[in-house]
């Protein structure tokens, strides 16, 4: 991706330097296509920033709360890093069992507390429906990264993010979506803000117990956009521009037999890529368990690793546009 001034992307539009501010991030369906091209425009700064200094005062002494009520390594480390290269500081809160949560604290309640401390919160809970809980009861913005099965909206907004700078533009794609559409919330979201772009064609590929929900097509569905579901990915591999590799998502299953009839469903490696255009790449927002073979990392068309680092670029932009600085 370019950094140097001839950004990619449209110059910011004036009101939206304000639009965002103090504003919850709760689910992708808030952003419209002009709300995109001004994150990625904010985001492509603040990676030639950090290319150029590192670290810098935007957010000199804000301070994010990030709680985190289920596992997390990127999005929990990555708004860390967003928060300290704009100068701000993080309260982390990565372990509820250690903190009043675990004391049946409810999470309104925990909300408050940390609100008289931060400026801002960030919120993974196990329950859909949460980050909006938590914005209810907030007075402070409450970005939502992860509620349950629903949505992961800072995901879709880095992973379109990653589409724009692998291959240059968002409209005319097909898009497959591979593995646990059901449980898989960052695809619910990432279906939803493709279908805001012009011919774009969605393919999913899924076990049938794993099938995308109804809802989301139904959603996608009413903004005319063709989306076919598949049990093998053989025939849609040759017409994908992205592959969107999902882990089946064990800690959702009722009945870890199911689990275990579906976790090896699909194995990306070199040969099954072979069919593949030369010019698409693949993403998955990680982690990997069996899905994507180690053997497959080091060919040009694996996105996922650039993609993790376009992620500290979109959270630095959030962050800054909640805060109205950006
Ligand atoms: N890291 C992503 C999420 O939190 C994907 C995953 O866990 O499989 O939803």
């Amino acid at each position: 991706m370019p950094t140097d001034s001839q950004s990619p992307y449209l110059p910011f539009g004036e009101n939206k330097h304000a639009a965002w501010y103090g504003k919850d991030i709760l689910s992708v369906k808030q952003f419209s296509r002009e709300d995109l091209e001004y994150v990625f425009g904010v985001a492509h700064e603040m990676r030639g920033m950090v290319e150029r200094v590192g670290t810098f005062d935007l957010l000199k002494g804000k301070i994010l709360a990030n709680l985190f009520y289920e596992p997390s390594t990127r999005t929990s480390s990555s708004f860390t890093a967003a928060m300290e290269r704009l100068g701000g500081s993080v309260i982390p809160i990565n372990e509820v069992k250690y903190s009043s949560v675990s004391k049946g604290e409810s999470l309104p309640d925990t909300i408050r507390t940390l609100e008289c401390y931060a400026d801002v919160i960030v919120l993974r809970h196990p329950e859909t429906g949460s980050a909006a809980i938590a914005a209810k009861a907030a007075r402070k913005p409450i970005i939502n990264a992860g509620d349950g099965i629903g949505e992961h909206p800072t995901q879709a907004l880095l992973d379109t993010f990653t589409i724009m700078e692998e291959l240059g533009h968002l409209d005319n794609l097909t898009v497959t979506m591979l593995g646990d559409l059901k449980y898989g919330r960052t695809v619910h979201s990432l279906a939803r803000l493709l279908s805001k772009f012009n011919n774009i064609k969605l393919n999913y590929v899924s076990p049938d117990i794993l099938r995308m929900p109804k809802e989301v097509m139904d959603e996608v569905a009413q903004k005319n956009i063709p989306q076919a579901e598949y049990a093998s990915l053989e025939k849609v591999l040759p017409e994908t521009d992205i592959l969107y590799v999902t882990r089946v998502q064990k800690e959702r299953f009722e009945d870890p037999a199911d689990y275990e009839k579906v976790k090896g469903a699909y194995v990306i490696d070199p040969q099954v890529m072979q069919v593949a255009k030369k010019e698409m790449a693949v993403l998955h927002p990680l982690p990997r368990v069996t899905e994507i073979s180690v053997d497959f990392d080091e060919d040009p068309r694996a996105a996922y690793f650039r993609q993790m680092e376009y992620g500290l670029y979109v959270r630095m932009a959030l962050l800054a546009m909640v805060l109205g600085k950006a």
